[in-house]
């Protein structure tokens, strides 16, 4: 080593040129080491926003993340009663678990202390209070840039306006399979939806098939709990995506459009064999069905997987029910529909069309055939307003005109048209009236007007919006007063009054109105479309007479028994 390197033999006295100055070390844990803005210490996690998904606990490659049941908050809709728990003897402060959060309810302190002899208390369930409950600044958050979820939907490519106003084809055009594939590679399988759906389907186990290019496998999934998923696909109310976790910091997850894709891209072949998997062995009995819409066609169905011998009783020249003859075309053509019954048909279902119980058979002759009779006839006859006029000519109902124009048949049309109404079968028979006008007219003619403020209306809001486009004027927060004749006896048009509130404290039906705000909307048909109602008489008095009946509904156990060892409701 050579001299140049060793340095002045006074160097170490020049460190005493610091005495007296502050130390350089950090008293840990006296004092705290200052931390960067978006340090990841321990975690907070805000309960009320939390629904429990559980996407944290799945990213967490160490599981660190736990989800542990809390048995005094209230399971919801769309939110359960579980909330995560962290490993910190695990956890690598990797922050995955904020970034993937849905809600955006788990983030990180720039706390990062914690001194404690017993393990146990390095495992905590982060509130928004923090692990010692001391205002720390917040360190790391999900950075809204660069994010984990996609939080945009595919569109599905569909017919413009100019497109559909004439024509009754369907407006939705279908996923392609990349289109599928990416809007399927945004369900985090948190299952939220499954809850919410009536049917309880497997809706991530169905998706994950889609993401994997698994179509078959994906209707193989629907199957167990649903088989009318051609006609799902299309037209159920969705109500899966009004919880999917992924609609709280972005667009819901297409969970509808997806089902359709996967039903669309087998042929009915492939169909049949998935839906002759679950067949059970063979059974004696026979199970006669009453109506062929959706209950009749499910419950004949799944009986027939469990061996039952089923013959259907439909009124009507073809099965479907309200799905053949209440909703048009353009959203839900035929060819689905006659796709998911030629499966359940397939499965040995006998459907006897043209005959209708109480006239053309008897439900006396119907049971001595059957060992069991279930009823299916659902809500199938639209109600009324009974108000002033509505009973004359120019004044119709709905489901009638809907099914007349599924069938091709001529109606009445008018120029201008008033509908009374704020439901999806308003706008199903707004917008086909508008199409029809369209074609004949070269213009569209109808108002629509409900008791329920605009944001408070009942249709799907595409229904609203779609129509809207189309033509169809609307005037919510009305209520209907009476229809208005000429000097003639003849309809020219619909009073409405104001609708101040439509329930009462109690939450019964009971609007309140403003006589003196009154509005008229001019037109020579009014059509009402307020609601369904059953028509249960085809069962005969001594029959009625036993069952209870609740809001239209037959009142059953939860096997669908009613008090009569035969028959069935659901
Ligand atoms: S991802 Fe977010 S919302 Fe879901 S359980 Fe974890 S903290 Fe809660
Ligand atoms: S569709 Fe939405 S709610 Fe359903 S499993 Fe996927 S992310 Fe969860």
């Amino acid at each position: 080593m050579s001299n140049k390197n060793k340095g002045s033999f006074l160097k170490p006295f020049k460190s005493l040129k610091y005495i007296g100055e502050k130390p350089v070390t950090i008293r840990v844990p006296y004092e705290e080491r200052p931390t960067a803005e978006r340090y990841r210490g321990f975690h907070l996690n805000d309960w009320e926003k939390c629904i429990g998904c559980g996407t944290c606990a799945e990213i967490c490659d160490n599981e660190a993340i736990k989800m542990i049941e809390i048995p005094y908050l209230k399971e919801e809709p769309g939110k359960t009663n579980k909330r995560p728990s962290i490993d910190y003897g695990r956890c690598c402060w990797c922050g995955l678990c904020v970034d993937i959060c849905t809600t955006g309810s788990l983030t990180m302190t720039r706390e990062y202390t914690h001194i404690d002899e017993g393990l146990d208390s390095f495992y905590i369930l982060p509130t928004k209070e923090g692990i010692h409950k001391v205002d720390f600044p917040l360190g790391y958050v999900a950075d809204e840039k660069v994010n984990f979820l996609d939080l945009e939907r595919v569109e599905m490519q569909q017919l413009t306006v100019e497109e559909r106003i004439t024509s009754f084809v369907e407006i939705v055009k279908g996923y392609t399979k990349e289109e599928a594939i990416k809007e399927a590679s945004r369900c985090v399988a948190c299952g939220l939806c499954t809850e919410v759906c009536p049917a309880h389907m497997k809706i991530p186990e169905y998706i994950q098939e889609i993401w994997e290019d698994n179509p078959y496998g994906s209707v193989e999934n629907m199957y167990t709990e649903n088989p009318l998923p051609g006609v799902c696909g299309r037209v159920c109310t969705h109500k899966c995506e009004t919880v999917c976790s992924i609609g709280h910091r972005g667009e819901p997850v297409a969970i509808r459009w997806l089902k359709r894709y996967a039903v669309d891209q087998l042929s009915v072949d492939q169909i049949k064999e998935i839906a002759h998997i679950f067949e059970g062995g063979k059974k004696q009995k026979k199970v006669s069905i009453i109506g062929s819409g959706p209950s009749g066609l499910s419950c004949a169905y799944y009986l027939s997987v469990m061996g039952y011998k089923i013959t259907i009783y439909e009124a009507k020249p073809l099965a479907g029910g309200v799905m053949r003859y209440g909703i048009p075309n353009y959203r839900l053509p035929d060819k689905a529909l006659d796709k998911d019954i030629e499966i359940i048909q397939s499965m040995g279902v006998e459907i006897k069309t043209n005959t209708k119980v109480g006239e053309d058979i008897t439900i006396k002759e119907i049971k001595d055939k059957s060992d069991a009779v279930f009823i299916g006839t659902g809500f199938s006859e639209s109600r009324s307003t009974g108000i002033k006029n509505v009973d004359k000519p120019g004044c119709f109902r709905a489901l009638d005109l809907l099914a007349k124009i599924s069938r091709g048949e001529k109606i009445e049309l008018q120029r201008k048209v008033v509908i009374i109404g704020g439901g999806n079968v308003a706008f199903d028979i707004a917008r086909s009236i508008a199409r029809l006008q369209k074609t004949e007219f070269g213009e569209v003619g109808v108002h629509l007007t409900c008791l329920e403020k605009r944001d408070e209306m009942l249709a799907d809001e595409d229904e609203i919006e779609e129509g809207q486009e189309e033509g169809i004027v609307i005037h919510p927060g009305r209520s209907p007063k009476e229809v208005l004749l000429d000097e003639n006896g003849k309809l020219k048009g619909l009073r409405t009054v104001k609708c101040l509130s439509i329930f009462d404290e109690s939450g019964r039906f009971n609007p309140k109105v403003d006589e003196l705000d009154i509005e008229d909307y001019e037109g020579t048909m009014v059509v009402e479309a307020i609601g369904q109602a059953p028509n249960y008489d085809y069962l005969g008095k001594d029959i009625l007479d036993r069952l209870e009946i609740v809001r239209g509904r037959i009142l059953t156990d939860e096997y669908g028994r009613t008090p009569i060892p035969w028959l069935f409701a659901g």
